[in-house]
Parts: structure tokens; sequence; C-alpha cells
């Protein structure tokens, strides 16, 4: 039997409607350093239509329809904040592609993902300017417009002067155009909305690209209770920088269910994040592990007000449990963890209890990586192909599929699709490279990354498990722990760490510590105390750059024996 329903597309401009009307009230609030400027989604959805109409007449981006067929990409280099909110529902809602590019990312890489995804207009705040002048001088095949969005006016035009395409103002460029546009709310829902290239800390970055669907059938998923719970008696501080992972999904899910939006633009310092909470009092909030720790020692040092905070989401990376209770403990704000990555349209699982558990069985699920959703497919696989039962015990890699699960990647201007072997299984499964088990109700634990995963004579070390146990030491704030060739032992781990101001707590007293914890072949012979632990460009700890200082001997190592009580 056939259904009786519609094949009716899940379009973003159908979100982008639907919020600029029924939540036209709800804003983006966007921080300015000492308040916020406000725009309702009445107002974004206007400024959007006029953008979209600047874009393609006066710009000429191709939306897939019409006579010049093909989707243009706009590419943006920008903080987070209003404008790149209209952007990110504008561009895909008019049929072409965004692109946000990332502000930290190397020139040589930033000039690889532009000509990769073929950008031909690129977006960038003013202040911002400075950074992708040089690169954009040099992609004129790519590149035909720049549009610099900023106050005042002009501001960082200079630096654009070897660029040989046009240079455009944001504001001078919308200003005039008409406030309504027939937006393309039924467009094949499988066409590009967004395009996103991971970080690529091997090798050169690769482009999952989101269709409509995926996008509004993620946002559906991640608006809901068990993630982010956005509705629109919700805001939601979108830490994360959107060019993250598709803003990890918040400024769709928002737009969807009329959650207001907090967003603390260029004012990124732990101080100013904690200003955001306070003034702009949102319900929920969503940030790698190390923001968090760096904004709990700014909460705790100064009390800022965080009672608007209700949830917050801590992903990207593995969250070691001690952060989580100290937000709990001390601040009131339950923290629950994401698990997901750029070919998962950003996160899948997340660690809210389900109901009926005792203390001890809800804090094992509230630090696990969190449940699957229905909307995602999941496996463990053993090293030999083995499918392994969901036992809670059994590790492997995981595996998954769906509609919001990348089935390749990008392969540049005009060339075909690739599913690299060691991304994707011939069955068409997406390879994660991250090493986990899961329980039978459906909650993942991580031990590793594949590529982080320590082999120390016959044994595996989980740098995971070494490192949660390390953040559990009062003094310690960050504590990242990777590979090192060792003569006897193939390779050893390597303890980095840093320490909370003034603590001046021996090392011997943190390998006391984890002795404590962990199996004694765990515990790192090698350790180096840093004023802060290198990180990539979206503040994870960035493993390669701490092996390869280790390799070229710049760092300060003390060895001291794995022994408790032994020195050096
Ligand atoms: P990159 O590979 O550049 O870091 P992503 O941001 O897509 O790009 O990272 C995805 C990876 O981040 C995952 O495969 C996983 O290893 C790690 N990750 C994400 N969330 C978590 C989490 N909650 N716990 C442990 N690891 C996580």
């Amino acid at each position: 039997m056939h259904s009786t329903m519609p094949d009716d597309p899940l379009t973003i401009a159908r979100i982008l409607r639907h919020a600029s009307s029924v939540h036209g009230s709800a804003a983006v609030s966007t921080w300015h350093g000492a308040g916020f400027h406000r725009r309702s989604y009445a107002e974004v959805g206007e400024r959007a239509a006029r953008l979209a109409h600047a874009l393609r007449t006066r710009l000429g981006v191709r939306t897939g329809t019409g006579p010049r067929s093909g989707q243009s990409v706009v590419g943006t280099f920008m903080w987070n904040n209003a404008r790149h909110v209209e952007l990110f529902l504008g561009v895909p809602a008019m049929g072409a592609v965004v692109h946000a590019l990332n502000v930290r990312m190397s020139a040589a890489q930033l000039a690889y993902v532009i000509r990769h995804a073929g950008d031909e207009v690129v977006v960038v705040d003013a202040d911002l300017v400075e950074v992708i002048a040089p690169v954009l001088a040099g992609l004129s095949d790519t590149v035909r417009h720049v549009v610099v969005a900023g106050s005042p006016p002009g501001d960082g035009l200079d630096h654009l002067a070897d660029f040989p395409g046009e240079v455009h103002d944001y504001e001078e460029l919308i200003a005039g155009q008409p406030a309504d546009y027939p937006w393309e709310e039924d467009l094949d829902e499988h066409t590009a909305a967004s395009i996103c290239y991971t970080s690529g800390t091997t090798g050169n970055p690769k482009g999952v690209v989101y269709s409509h669907r995926s996008v509004y059938l993620h946002a559906l998923h991640v608006a809901a209770p068990n993630a982010y719970d956005l509705s629109a008696r919700a805001t939601a501080f979108l830490i994360a920088p959107m060019f993250h992972v598709n803003g990890w999904g918040i400024p769709h899910a928002a737009f969807l269910a009329g959650a207001g939006i907090v967003l603390a633009d260029r004012h990124r310092t732990p101080a100013a994040l904690a200003r955001v909470i306070e003034e702009g009092r949102p319900t929920f909030a969503a940030a790698v592990p190390t923001v968090w720790a760096a904004l709990l020692e700014e909460l705790d040092a100064r009390g800022h007000g965080t009672s608007s905070l209700r949830r917050g989401m801590v992903g990207g990376a593995p969250c070691p449990p001690a952060l989580m209770a100290a937000y709990q403990d001390r601040h009131s704000v339950e923290l629950l963890h994401a698990w997901g990555m750029s070919e998962t349209s950003s996160l899948v699982t997340t660690s809210l209890p389900r109901q009926g558990l005792t203390a001890e069985e809800e804090w094992s699920r509230r630090v696990s990586q969190g449940q699957f959703p229905a909307v995602s497919r999941f496996r463990v696989v053993a090293p030999d192909g083995a499918v392994l039962p969901n036992d809670g015990v059994s590790a492997g890699e995981l595996q998954l599929r769906g509609p919001c699960v990348t089935a390749s990647y990008h392969g540049g201007p005009g060339s075909p699709r690739v599913r690299p072997a060691e991304s994707f299984t011939p069955d068409g499964w997406l390879r994660t490279g991250d090493i986990g088990k899961v329980s039978p109700d459906g909650y993942l634990t991580l031990t590793d990354r594949a590529k982080d995963v320590i082999k120390s004579g016959g044994e595996f070390i989980s740098t995971t498990e070494v490192e949660n146990a390390l953040a559990e030491h009062p003094a310690v704030v960050e504590a990242a722990v990777v590979a090192v060739p060792d003569e006897r032992w193939g390779e050893r781990p390597l303890a980095a760490v840093s320490l909370r101001a003034g603590s001046g707590v021996p090392t011997e007293e943190l390998r006391d510590f984890l002795a404590r914890r962990v199996r004694s072949w765990m515990v790192p012979e090698r350790w180096t105390v840093v004023d802060s632990v290198p990180k990539t460009a979206v503040g994870k700890y960035d493993k390669r750059r701490i092996q390869d200082q280790y390799a070229r001997n710049l760092l300060d190592v003390v060895l001291l024996d794995r022994r408790p009580g032994g020195g050096r």
C-alpha cells in the first residue's frame, strides 16, 4: 500500500520562513563587548532576503534552478554573529551552498579548501580581512567577489588592494534590496545546502556536503529534549564556532524551534563568555571540553551568574568526568556529553540518562559519550570485520550510517565524489576511526581514537582513561596524553599538563595520584608541565603537535619512575 502522504521536501527555506514569521519575535543577540545587539528573526528573514537578492542579481550567484545551472558556493570567514546567521540560513534557502571557513586554518589549507569547494564569493568580517587577504590575492581563478562585513563601512578594505576580483561592503550591497524573496521552499531536498571540511590533522581536509534534508532532520534531532532541548522558551548560546561542523546544527535547530540564540562574536575569552552567560541568560550552551574547562576557572574565580543555564553540551573531544562533576556541584549546570563528527552532521549521541536508574547508574550514563538517537544506525566492528554485540564490554571500531551520515567526500569542482576505503566500508558504513563499546541500552563509551591509542608492549593504553584520571587532580587544568616512541615498549605515554596558577604541585605528586587510579603500566614516565596544552583550530588537544614538539626536543620533559614514590 502506498502512503497517502505527499513527497513534500524538507528544505532550509521552510525553516527560515517559519522562524521569521511564526517565531518573528525570537532573536539573535550578538555581544558587542558591553551589551547585546539584538536582531529579531523577522529582521533576520528580511535581511536574508535582501542578501539573497544582492547575491543573485549583483554578484551572479547561481542557485541550481533557472537557465544557468549549477549552484554557487558562498564562503564565510566570520565570527559567530547575526550576519553570519543570515548567511547560514539565507544562502541555502535561496538554493546556493554556504561554506563556513575556519578562521584559524593555515593559509595553505584555506587556499586548498576554498579552491576545492569552489567558493565564488567570500564574506569576511572586517577585522578578519587582514588574515585572509593574502590567501584571496592568489585565488582569483576561484573567488570573484569578496564582501566585507562590519562597521564602520569600508573597514578592512585596504588589505584587499591585491585582490583582483570585486570587493563590496556588506551593508551597501544589501541596502535598497527588497525585503522579501521567493525562497526555494520546494527545492529537491537532496540538493546541497552547505559544505564543511574536517580540520585535516593528517593529510588534506576532507569536504562533507550536507543536503537540505540532512540538515532538517539533524535539526529536528538536536532540538529535541534528549539533546539540546530547544523550544520557544529556550535560548541557546553557541560558543563553538559556527565553522565547526555546521555550527553544531544550532542555528537551524533554534530557528526550527523558535529558541533565541546568543553569540559572542569576536569576544572569546573566558571572562567575555562568562559575561555573555550572565547578561544574555541562555538556558543552553555548547562548546568543546577545553573551553568549558577555561570557563570553569573564570566562574570559580569570579562567581558570575549562571542561574539561567540549565544544560550544557560538551563534545568534539572526550570530556573528563571531573569537569562535569565540577559544573554540577559548584554551578548547578548539567553538562551532557555529546559525540559526533563532521561526517555525521555534528552530534549524534547525547548522554542524558534515562529514567529509573540508581545514582551510580545515572552517572555512568552521564559520563559516557551518550545514547544513540533513532536517526542513526550504529555498529561496533572487530578488526577482522565481525560485528560485535552491544554488551557494554566488546570494544571495536564504531561505524555509522543514516540520513545524516555522509556516504562519501566531496571530490572538488567537477570531480566525482570519493569514497576512500579507510573511511567507508564496501557495504556503505562510515568508519569513524573511534574505538569504543556500546551498552545494551545504546550508550556509547569511547576509549580512544584509533590514531591516538598507545601500543605499549602487548598492552593498549587508552589516552582518554589516563587524561580523565589526571583531570581529577584539583591542580590540573588541562591534561593531554600522547604516544611517544620507546625503545623497550615500542610506545609509551607522555603526559602534557597545565596547572592552576600558583598551585606549584610537583610532578611526582601527579604521578602518585595517577598511580592510585589507573593500572601501573598506564602511568607515564615522561611528563611535561606547560602553560597551555597546544590546541587545534577548534580547541581540541593537538596531539600531533605535542608529538612533534617532543620529537624535536622542544618540550621540557621530566623523567620519572612509573612506580609511586619512585624519583627521577
Ligand atoms: P576532526 O577530525 O578534525 O577533529 P571533527 O570535529 O569532525 O573533526 O572530530 C570528530 C572526532 O572528534 C570524533 O571522531 C571523535 O574522535 C572526537 N569526538 C567528538 N566528540 C567526542 C566525545 N564526546 N568524546 C570523545 N571524542 C569525541
